[in-house]
């Protein structure tokens, strides 16, 4: 790969990780119940479970933890926090959060009421559990073919406008407590939204009166792929694009774990002081003071620092660079991948893979279970499992989308560990007939891909 630049990081210090025997790997899917969730990471080789709070911080991030003010109230460490959250993001109101889905839970606590109707461009599992269990409905308004893993788009995550006028039509834009815009879009495999679509939800929902929140954990990403696709964007900065994006925008929840560089922390972003206080007096009860909100001093200096890193361009060329090869590698081997590459995650289309396994066989948490044994390396289903169940009905939701999603960390892996990968995936592509489907054991109510156990089929 002649054309792959070098990355802005050199490495100064370094986890050892070890690869277990396969028969050992075997041992240890049948003891997780086949759910790659369940694996202890040092039995696994090369850890694509998430991109989540797996980041490899700079040695600025760890230098500014000591720094960290561990003060109960009015720490400085805030300051730093909620100033730079100010300067890149541009909301006003800063409230910390312990991770993205506590500033979930507050936001979807004070707008969501019973029988409201929350539209999203698809889904995401803590979001959308956030917002049912306050009594809302989730309607998916993305484009059609963001649910179709060939088509070829370059934002495929974008909302479709006639699907929400659709609904405003239908039930009324007071029953619409607020469109959630995730940016890109995280469970069809990191597909971004262009400005053009931000634009377009910021004239509609304004007419209505409707609040536009974006879901910023991966707004960065995006920003990128405006800079790359879309016309008119070419010569902004990556910061200037993210700002842009953000202030077509109410508010943003955000999980610093992703974009930030950092192992935890979040954050609600709002303009609204009122709805800033009401999320305050909210905060003490189910995160920490305003002034912490779940998180150590310390670690809010990380996020800070981590936010200026996150726009420079070096960085996210390099991050959403490692991503493409690791997509290009399998499509060239003929391994059916979600088109285009998204900016966090390759994601496999499991359904494509492995047609001989039904959809209530689960064939993406088969998958997973399979790439697991072959080369040690843990990715997730996101198909059928984390669609859960209609609270309704009790049935199994079908989603279009069958996958296995490979997700990188950041800074963490080297271009050979994205080989080894690369080769697991294509030898048990060669021996797709061998993996067998599977059935539920156990099935927790909540988010139940997290601790399902499974057991395999004929
Ligand atoms: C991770 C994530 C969240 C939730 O954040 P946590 O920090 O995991 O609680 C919400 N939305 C998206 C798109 C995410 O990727």
């Amino acid at each position: 790969m002649s054309n792959y630049q070098a990355e802005p990081w050199k490495i100064k210090m370094v986890e050892p990780i070890r690869q277990l025997s396969r028969p050992e790997r075997e041992a240890a899917i049948v003891q997780a119940g086949y759910n790659t969730c369940l694996l202890d990471s040092r039995d696994v080789y090369i850890d694509l479970f998430s991109d989540s709070g797996v980041n490899a911080m700079s040695d600025r991030q760890w230098a500014a933890m000591m720094v960290g003010d561990e003060a109960y109230a009015g720490s400085a460490s805030f300051t730093r926090l909620a100033d730079t959250v100010r300067a890149y993001y541009g909301y006003p109101e800063v409230i910390p959060t312990h991770q993205g889905r506590g500033a979930e839970h507050i936001l979807n606590r004070m707008l969501v009421r019973p029988g409201q109707h929350c539209p999203g461009n698809m889904y995401f599992p803590s979001t959308r559990v956030h917002q049912e269990l306050n009594g809302g409905a989730f309607h998916d308004v993305i484009i059609d073919e963001a649910h179709d893993p060939s088509t070829v788009l370059p934002f495929k995550g974008n909302v479709d406008c006639d699907k929400l006028e659709k609904l405003i039509a239908e039930v009324g834009a007071n029953n619409i407590p607020y469109l959630a815009l995730g940016a890109p879009v995280n469970m069809a495999g990191g597909q971004p939204v262009s400005m053009a679509n931000i634009d377009d939800l910021r004239a509609l929902t304004s007419e209505h009166g409707i609040p536009l929140i974006l879901d910023a954990a991966r707004a960065v990403e995006n920003a990128w792929f405006i800079q790359q696709r879309e016309a008119g964007w070419a010569n902004a900065s990556i910061a200037e694009i993210l700002r842009a994006m953000c202030d077509r925008t109410d508010g943003a929840t955000m999980s610093a774990k992703k974009d930030s560089y950092a192992n935890i922390g979040g954050w609600l972003g709002l303009r609204d002081a009122e709805l800033a206080t009401q999320a305050r007096g909210l905060v003490v009860l189910f995160e920490g003071l305003h002034t912490y909100g779940g998180m150590a001093g310390r670690d809010m200096e990380a996020v800070a620092q981590g936010i200026e890193e996150s726009v420079a361009e070096d960085n996210i060329r390099a991050r959403i660079q490692q991503v493409g090869y690791l997509g290009d590698r399998l499509a060239a081997a003929g391994v059916p991948v979600m088109q285009p590459i998204g900016g966090h995650c390759v994601c496999i289309d499991a359904a494509a893979f492995l047609p001989h396994i039904p959809r209530e066989r689960f064939p993406a948490q088969a998958l997973a279970a399979a790439l697991y044994v072959e080369g040690g390396v843990r990715g997730v289903e996101r198909g059928m499992i984390s669609a859960g169940r209609d609270p309704d009905t009790g049935e199994n939701r079908t989603p279009n989308l069958e996958l296995v999603r490979l997700a990188i960390p950041r800074r963490v892996y080297t271009q050979a560990h994205l080989d080894v990968v690369a080769e697991a995936v294509i030898s048990l592509w060669h021996n797709r007939d061998s993996v067998r489907g599977l059935r539920f054991v156990h099935e927790p109510r909540y988010l139940r891909f997290f601790q399902a156990h499974f057991a395999p089929v004929d």
